[in-house]
């Protein structure tokens, strides 16, 4: 444990010292002689960021709910906390007991964003844990992660000791209760993890190598051992309602990225965007239902005092009991004045009468993702929306008293022309002439339209995922023309960082082989990769030719049907063949209906019966 007045010393010298202390309302707190296997819950990202994360606050629950285990939480430390732990030698500890993370049995880190990958090296260094699998010994702990981006674990194969691919709530169960086994028969760490190589979702990289072409693509990846899976198949919660759902969250003592209640509604998405990562792997759909939900918010406000419930899902309107749940639950927090937000909402007129409803008192910005300028684009990425749905309703929400808009876009989607870019400029113009069209007594406040451009990335499990990316030059050359053409005191016109798209590209659809290239950066020093002003991009190319890793090999080169992808060896239930058949219909500009409306064969009813689509 690290002492507390060595800490006391270096906490006076920091920004925010709550980011290291721990002692938040309903932390759990276990006696030493309880304790069997320690746990570390990482989070590549300061404090403030990943409090405010839904999947920290479910795994810390859960494991703390099991005798003997005890989970802890840990953080990046900003840079100013770093600075004065690597001064005095201090590693890095666990909020809850300020226990260096060497000593646990597993650290486990959630892998929501590639350019968080650095500070999972940064953080295993102040801990003293070798960076690569390969060179740790007996008395270390495991390092595992999970979380969105273990869908290709390949850039990290190097390092990470074992992947949980998938919803981890009962298989990381079954971990520990291996682990516990392993403990009484003394075990050495490699016949852990052949003990647990079967365990569905379970990867473990070492156990497996790559073969190569001369062209450098994949020939084909190889099981060391014949009992080893050739296929991970991904594991997911068949009924959310007997889910374990946590009950009371931790109520951080500084303001974090979202400080409230979050009540998750549904897991999947049917509606099928190309771009979209989250809609093919999080498949099928699978709803809680309003009773349960009701349950679970009385619970959680009680527990935390908070007073906003954030209803969360990746696209709240298709939630099928929407209206009542949100009567149901105004009905019941009315008294309390508990406030409702309802993220990632389709903005259609009954939409709109909802948010009404629920903002009476304070009127937020709206946002609109209609991620392409043109109706041909917006068919091709199968976005399902019309120029006239978004128009129409800007035009309820203008009337109803809104005068400031979000749109989100994105640029270098597949087969975009100067016209999709024009038509950009062209619909944000259209909403503001839609505030100004308004009866003059009617128009309230001052309009006020940002408009965003993000870098498309094409990421793997995607219909678009053999598509090339654009290449900075052609990005930068876009953006230009855009700041140009967009020229409106009303418009504001954000643009995102080449640059950082284009590592994530390199990273979403990486093979094992820039394992070493996240080394190499983070030893020259890259780390918040993500955090605009930390970001260090030459130190990315040299860690490039460095390790003679071509970056564009990955970001910017059309890859084949035929060729093997590096994460082709993790079933996630939707087909490779339905990719292809969305691929091709993309090119044709042919939109794929809502799973809703009609079955669009993605194969997912095949293996993960349980979710309805
Ligand atoms: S609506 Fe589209 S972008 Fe949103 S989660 Fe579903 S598939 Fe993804």
């Amino acid at each position: 444990m690290i002492e507390q007045k060595t800490l006391d010393k270096i906490l006076l010298k920091v920004e925010k010292p709550a980011r290291y202390i721990g002692n938040e309302q309903n932390i759990y707190i276990k006696k030493e002689e309880d304790i069997e296997t320690r746990f570390a819950f990482a989070f590549p990202d300061i404090y403030d960021v990943g409090m405010s994360h839904l999947g920290l606050h479910i795994l810390y629950n859960l494991l703390n709910n099991e005798k003997g285990i005890y989970c802890e939480r840990v953080f990046a430390p900003w840079i100013d906390m770093e600075e004065q732990m690597r001064k005095i030698n201090i590693p890095l500890f666990s909020l809850e007991t300020k226990t260096p993370l060497k000593d646990f049995d597993f650290i486990g880190f959630t892998l929501q964003y590639e350019m968080s990958y650095t500070n999972i090296l940064n953080m295993l260094d102040l801990s003293n844990i070798a960076l690569e699998s390969s060179n740790r010994d007996e008395k270390d702990p495991f390092i595992i992660a999970g979380g969105p981006c273990a869908y290709n674990p390949e850039p990290l194969a190097d390092i990470v000791d074992f992947f949980v691919i998938g919803e981890a709530e009962e298989t990381i169960l079954k971990i520990m209760k291996k682990y516990k086994q392993m403990k009484q028969k003394a075990m050495t760490r490699k016949e852990f993890l052949e003990s647990i190589v079967n365990i569905e979702g379970i990867y473990v990289p070492s156990f497996y190598e790559v073969k190569y072409k001369e062209d450098n693509t994949i020939e084909k990846m190889i099981p060391k051992k014949k009992n080893y899976p050739s296929k991970i198949k991904k594991v997911i919660q068949k009924n959310l309602d007997e889910t374990y759902y946590l009950d009371k969250m931790i109520v951080p003592f500084i303001e974090t990225v979202h400080d409230r209640v979050i009540l998750e509604i549904f897991r999947g998405c049917t509606r099928g965007c190309r771009f979209c990562q989250a809609g093919m792997i999080y498949r099928p759909v699978r709803e809680r239902s309003v009773e349960n939900l009701l349950e679970l918010a009385k619970k959680l406000i009680k527990s935390t005092g908070h007073e906003e419930i954030s209803l969360s899902s990746l696209s709240t309107s298709d939630y099928s009991d929407l209206e009542n749940l949100v009567i149901r639950l105004m009905d019941e927090f009315k008294e309390d004045r508990i406030g409702l937000s309802l993220p990632s909402l389709r903005l259609d007129s009954f939409s709109l009468d909802l948010i009404e409803e629920i903002q009476k008192v304070r009127k937020t910005g709206l946002t609109f993702a209609p991620e392409a300028g043109s109706q041909r684009l917006r068919d091709v990425i199968n976005k399902g929306i019309t120029e006239e749905d978004l128009i129409n309703s800007c035009k309820d929400a203008f009337k109803m008293g809104w005068s400031t808009v979000k749109l989100y876009f994105m640029i270098g989607l597949p087969t975009e022309t100067k016209e999709d870019l024009e038509g950009i400029k062209n619909l944000a113009y259209k909403v503001r002439e839609e505030f100004f069209n308004q009866p003059k007594d009617s128009m309230k406040g001052n309009l006020k339209i940002t408009t965003s451009a993000s870098c498309f990335v094409p990421k793997a499990f995607t219909p678009f995922q053999w598509h090339p990316q654009n290449s900075l030059d052609e990005f930068k050359e876009k953006q230009e023309y855009l700041k140009k053409i967009i020229k409106d005191k009303k418009i504001k016109f954000n643009t995102h960082d080449a640059e950082t798209s284009f590592l994530e590209a390199v990273f979403a659809r990486g093979d094992r082989r820039v394992s070493k290239v996240l080394i190499h950066a983070f030893k020259n020093g890259a780390k918040f990769d993500g955090w605009r002003d930390q970001f260090k991009y030459d130190e990315w190319i040299n860690a490039f030719a460095e390790t003679g890793v071509a970056p564009e090999f990955y970001a910017n080169r059309e890859r084949g049907y035929g060729e093997v992808l590096p994460w082709d060896f993790i079933d996630i239930g939707v087909t490779k063949s339905f990719l292809i058949r969305e691929n091709e219909r993309s090119k044709a500009g042919e939109i794929t209906p809502n799973c809703k409306v009609s079955c669009s064969g993605c194969g997912i009813q095949k293996d993960f019966k349980g979710g309805l689509c």
